[in-house]
């Protein structure tokens, strides 16, 4: 029969919070991964006389801004 005495049970408590700790940080890990920011084909561009901010194709020839026509560039980063 399976017997727990006081040493063993108290081995049995840590690894067992181990094992939770390291089922918990797995989670995360994989949560954190899931949710990973993938780069898309747009590009966020602020225009310089109305400060408004649009979303414009990365491979886009001319930025125009929407609200104000001016010809906007893209920020090198
Ligand atoms: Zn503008």
């Amino acid at each position: 029969m399976f017997n727990v005495t006081m040493q063993n049970g108290f081995l049995y408590y840590t690894l067992g919070l181990l094992a939770l700790a390291a089922g918990l940080a797995g989670y995360d890990f994989w949560r954190d991964t899931a949710r990973q920011w993938i780069p898309s084909r747009s590009v966020l561009v602020e225009c310089s006389e109305c400060n408004g901010v649009f979303l414009s194709e990365r491979q886009g020839a001319v930025l125009r801004c929407p609200r104000c026509q001016t010809v906007c560039s893209r920020k090198h980063t």
